[in-house]
């Protein structure tokens, strides 16, 4: 487990574009962490650290939102899947040719990938945030070790 403090919305984007550089297509990064801890923050600074130049919302009414940077990148929200077990073809996406953020991933734990950097958000003041980063396969944990000591 790696941990990392912040204690602002923009060191939370500038945290999450510095993971951005380190990723490849097929990569997948799972955020957890209450309402208002910071996943959608995150993804906004992971999507621009990827070459995303439209403004990325959170997608909970579509599920699904799909951007254009330097390679796809595929936003996830499936606070609307608690309960449901409905596999909307997660694979394809995970499997596909760019890299997937899922906010809320608890609730599709079975479609996940083997091998995927979790995050996990806790709100420890109003502007202080610490993320617990869970990396899952070798590639990931060199992932966190570099970006540690950077
Ligand atoms: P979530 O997607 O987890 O529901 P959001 O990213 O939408 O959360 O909202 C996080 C809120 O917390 C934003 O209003 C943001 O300005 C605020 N905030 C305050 N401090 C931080 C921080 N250190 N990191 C991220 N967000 C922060
Ligand atoms: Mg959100």
């Amino acid at each position: 487990m790696y941990h990392i403090k912040t204690d602002s919305e923009e060191q939370t984007q500038t945290v999450a574009e510095r993971l951005a550089q380190y990723l490849n297509p097929k990569d997948v990064i799972t955020l957890d962490g209450d309402l208002g801890a910071g996943k959608t923050t995150f993804t906004k600074g992971l999507a621009k650290g990827l070459g995303v130049k439209r403004t990325v919302n959170s997608p909970t009414y579509t599920i699904i939102k799909e951007y254009k940077g330097t390679v796809p990148f595929y936003h996830m929200d499936v606070y609307r899947l608690e309960d449901s077990d409905e596999d909307i073809g997660f694979d394809e996406y995970f499997n596909g040719d760019g890299i997937s953020v899922v906010e809320w991933s608890s609730f599709i734990q079975e479609f996940l990938p083997e091998e995927r950097l979790e995050v996990t958000i806790h709100k420890t003041s109003e502007s202080e945030r610490e993320f617990v980063l869970n990396p899952i396969g070798k590639r990931f944990e060199k992932i966190c070790e570099e970006l540690i000591n950077e």
